[in-house]
């Protein structure tokens, strides 16, 4: 016998699950005959392509058990892979995936908060601690001779010890606890696996104690040992749309989408003819816990001819689309294909073309109920912006599909309906960057577009910085950002013109004063409340993205200057030309420059300075 401790982490996910998983402590049930489904699965499969395991008797089988009383227990035995020895130690003893690890950091210990978190998320074998004391875990590895045991309290460690099991497969004993012994019933079990596990693709048999009764309906003394197969274990995939109801559905996205909730939307299409294959995708109504991990779960499975293959390919459907759940079943792939043929198999790649466009046009229609699809977007806009930037190909319906904030709209408008709202000159669509909603909404960058009545975008997540640039064009209309000098030229009037015009002498001096500080100095009407105010030059990156490429650690980027816009209406500017040269006008413009640059945001390099400029000109104002 040996003993092990648990890695630090199983650990916090143990008392987490513990402490903030209780009001849905049913789901161990989902967890643990999913991980049997998936042993039988790998074993199915190796049975079908690999040599070594042809003479393996496969006879697929879930079976649970339970006794009552006053320790109660609960078994659940597959008939599935089985683990050896050292498979016991890391699987059951350590959490393999950085995605999860992150996750366990992020949750706040408060377990109201974390309820709500780790409910969306697969917990796994380790739930089965919530509902009891002790968990025992027998198995033997197809293939191999010797068995183990597996015991925990959950506290800490756990132990190995060898054991006998007739066949391969693996059970696992609860002995459950005050909070578990409900789960030791016969309608208690059936239930929960009719809710979870009904499409489970194999037959999970429930064994009970029935009592018997006499002719005359009295119940007699002794009771019967019977068993019964509780879920339909039917691949529902498989089956045509009509005969589906929405609650089958239902009841198949909560077996492999991990979820308690009913799902946002869900797709099948059986394709016959060049290719032959059948797919079911669901969008989870939250969106999953790992989305914005490099390592996330994929979420699509992998069935060849009913035959599961993989669940861990995450180029079966394009990143962007990572938050869908659902299976893709090909009836023209051999069974035997390997991981890395899969990368760049042709099948594969129509299938995938095929389903993304489906999706796609799915969400269109769903597009189509403003409130429902406000909600997709909530949760799915920003992996869908992603796309905008990786599917070249569908570039122009996710550009339909794109939703974003703007001056003229209270919630979210399509770039269509921006299109509608366009002045009749109007030109180009026009958005603001940065990271603030609100500044942006107060940027003086807007003044002129809301004098002549111009929608623009406020779009302001850093990924916008990135993305919305390398879009180019919306039908013929380009994207213009106001954070740039040259946005506001085709909105400039004749008058406008010369007024800028008029102030070139004092824009000269300006510069003199502000030297290498600018690259620029240039008058602008874009300009109406405010004396000031930084762009980006055309090829520059903005300040936003500057920022933002420095916190990807492009620390050695070079300085962009910003260039300075000056607004020759405004009364400060206006008095700044009746200034001498010298130092009093030195100061106020640099103070020009300065308040625009708080304003975009940036940091002034030595606010001292700053303060004492301001001080002398307060001074000889009052
Ligand atoms: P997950 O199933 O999400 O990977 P779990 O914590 O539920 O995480 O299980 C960890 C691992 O233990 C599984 O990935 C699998 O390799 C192994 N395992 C769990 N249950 C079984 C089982 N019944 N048969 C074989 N292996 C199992």
């Amino acid at each position: 016998m040996s003993t092990h401790k648990f890695q630090t982490e199983v650990n916090q996910l143990l008392h987490l699950i513990i402490h903030s998983l209780y009001s849905h402590k049913e789901i161990f049930l989902r967890e643990l005959v999913s991980n049997s489904s998936d042993a039988l699965d790998k074993l199915k499969f190796l049975t079908l392509t690999d040599e070594a395991y042809k003479s393996v008797d496969f006879a697929p089988r879930i079976d649970i058990s339970f006794t009552e009383g006053e320790k109660p227990t609960l078994t659940i035995a597959d008939t599935g892979i089985g683990m050896n020895e050292a498979e016991l130690v890391e699987n059951l003893g350590t959490i393999a995936r950085s995605g999860t690890r992150s996750f366990i950091e992020k949750l706040t210990g408060d377990s109201k908060k974390d309820s709500n978190l780790i409910g969306q998320f697969g917990v796994g074998f380790y739930s089965s601690f919530m509902v009891a004391d002790s968990v025992e875990v027998t198995t033997r590895k197809a293939g191999e001779e010797k068995a183990f045991r597996w015991t925990s309290d959950g506290k800490g460690e756990f132990e190995i010890a060898g054991a006998e099991r007739d066949t391969h497969g693996t059970t696992v004993t609860l002995h459950l606890n005050e909070n578990g012994k409900e789960f030791a019933g016969r309608w208690r079990i059936d239930g929960i696996i009719k809710k979870y596990s009904n499409h489970i693709p194999f037959p999970i048999f429930l064994h009970f104690d029935e009592t018997v009764y006499d002719e005359k309906g009295k119940a007699k003394k002794e009771t019967e040992r019977k068993t019964e197969q509780v879920n339909s274990a039917s691949a529902i995939w498989k089956r045509s749309r009509n005969e589906l109801k929405e609650e089958d559905y239902y009841e198949f996205y909560r077996s492999i989408g991990h979820d308690s909730e009913d799902p946002m939307l869900y797709i099948h299409t059986h394709a016959e003819g060049t290719l032959d294959y059948t797919t079911l995708f669901y969008v989870p109504k939250k969106a999953p816990m790992d989305m914005f991990y490099a390592d996330y779960r994929a979420g699509v499975k992998l069935y060849v001819k009913r035959v599961f293959i993989t669940d861990d390919d995450k180029e079966l459907m394009p990143v962007y689309l990572r938050f869908l759940r659902g299976i893709i079943d090909s009836e023209d792939l051999p069974l035997n294909v390997s991981r890395e043929i899969l990368q760049q198999n042709s099948i594969l790649r129509k299938i995938r073309t095929t389903s993304v466009k489906k999706v796609l046009g799915e969400l269109e229609k769903l597009a189509e109920n403003r409130e429902k699809y406000d909600e997709f977007w909530k949760e799915y806009g920003r992996p869908m912006k992603e796309g905008l930037y990786q599917d070249y190909e569908n570039r122009e319906t996710l550009l339909k599909l794109a939703r974003f904030k703007s001056t003229k709209v209270e919630g979210l408008t399509s770039l269509q309906e921006y299109e509608i709202r366009m002045t009749p000159d109007q030109k180009a669509i026009y958005y603001i960057t940065g990271e603030n909603e609100k500044n942006l909404r107060n940027s003086p960058l807007l003044e002129m577009y809301r004098a002549k009545d111009i929608e623009v975008l406020v779009l302001d997540e850093e990924l916008d910085e990135i993305i919305i640039p390398s879009i180019g064009k919306y039908k013929e209309f380009e994207l213009k950002s106001v954070n740039r000098s040259d946005a506001a030229e085709d909105l400039k009037t004749e008058s406008d013109r010369e007024k800028e015009k008029a102030v070139e002498p004092l824009i000269k001096r300006i510069k003199d004063a502000l030297g290498e500080r600018v690259k620029e100095v240039k008058a602008s009407t874009r300009l109406s409340g405010s004396p000031s105010c930084i762009v980006a030059d055309q090829n520059d990156p903005t300040v936003q993205m500057q920022a933002m490429l420095k916190s990807l650690g492009k620390g050695d980027l070079p300085d962009f200057k910003p260039i300075l816009e000056i607004n020759p209406t405004h009364p400060i500017v206006e008095k700044l030309r009746d200034m001498k040269d010298g130092e009093p006008f030195n100061e106020v413009s640099l103070l020009l420059l300065e308040q625009a640059m708080l304003v975009e945001g940036m940091k002034l390099e030595n606010p001292a300075d700053f303060v004492k400029r301001l001080n002398n000109v307060l001074d000889r104002s009052i």
